[in-house]
């Protein structure tokens, strides 16, 4: 069963259209790397799935148990967010919020997703850290830690390797593929790295003009739309 399904999608923004007739699916387990020039809509289309905006025409939809508000989101860093003073552990915590609860606290069970969390990525050590005061690598890594919080089956990442170095970069994609491969949690990733997105991806969503490409990475490699993409790289 399909986890997430795009039915002719267009968005727009005040009538002009960013892109239209998007059509496509991701089972459970799946790993979609989103790729783009800046401006093509990456952008746009995480913020639809996200439900932050409307289509114009055309149905998003979720199954296989999955909800909108139980999206694990890793969104791109702004500077001001890097400094953000809160410590690991209150970051991590704040990734729970989704529950129906109205409750201020905290319960036990969200104590101990935020403390697996936190193991599952190696940074338990940094728990009672100043988040800002972390390097890019492990802030991205309790970015991610959060965004676990949030869900069992779909995490979606917003060029989440931007500024870090490639060793780093590295051991964050390892990460990734990980969670999706350990714990069958579905991936969409926007990404500029198409070595990366060739070697990790199930599939590959390539907006350009107003037009996209959806399909397996096979598919994607013998298309023509890569072969320009790769050429200009
Ligand atoms: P990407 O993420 O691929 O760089 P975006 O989704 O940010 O692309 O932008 C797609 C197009 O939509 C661009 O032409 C951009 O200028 C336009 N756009 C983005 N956000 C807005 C907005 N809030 N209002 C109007 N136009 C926007």
């Amino acid at each position: 069963m399909a986890i997430l399904k795009c039915s002719d999608v267009t968005m727009s923004y005040e009538s002009v259209n960013v892109f239209e007739h998007l059509s496509f699916k991701l089972e459970r387990g799946d790993y979609l790397c989103i790729l783009g020039e800046n401006g093509s809509g990456k952008s746009t289309l995480i913020k639809g799935l996200l439900g932050l905006l409307k289509t114009s025409a055309g149905k998003i939809e979720y199954s296989d148990g999955l909800v909108k508000s139980e999206i694990g989101y890793l969104p791109q860093q702004s500077p001001v967010q890097r400094d953000f003073p809160a410590s690991v552990y209150e970051v991590v915590l704040s990734g729970t919020l989704n529950r129906k609860s109205l409750s201020p606290f905290y319960s036990k069970r969200e104590k101990k997703k935020a403390d697996d969390n936190l193991e599952r990525l190696s940074i338990k050590h940094l728990k009672n850290s100043c988040y800002r005061d972390l390097s890019g690598g492990q802030q991205q890594r309790v970015l991610l830690a959060r965004a676990l919080c949030a869900t069992k089956s779909l995490l979606l990442l917003d060029e989440p390797v931007t500024g870090l170095d490639p060793v780093v970069s590295a051991e964050f994609y390892e990460l990734i593929n990980n969670i999706n491969k350990k714990d069958n949690i579905t991936i969409i990733m926007v990404s500029h790295d198409v070595k990366q997105s060739i070697e990790c991806a199930t599939h590959i969503l390539h907006l350009e003009n107003k037009t996209c490409f959806f399909g397996t990475v096979d598919d994607y490699k013998k298309s023509s739309i890569s072969n320009q993409f790769i050429n200009i790289r």
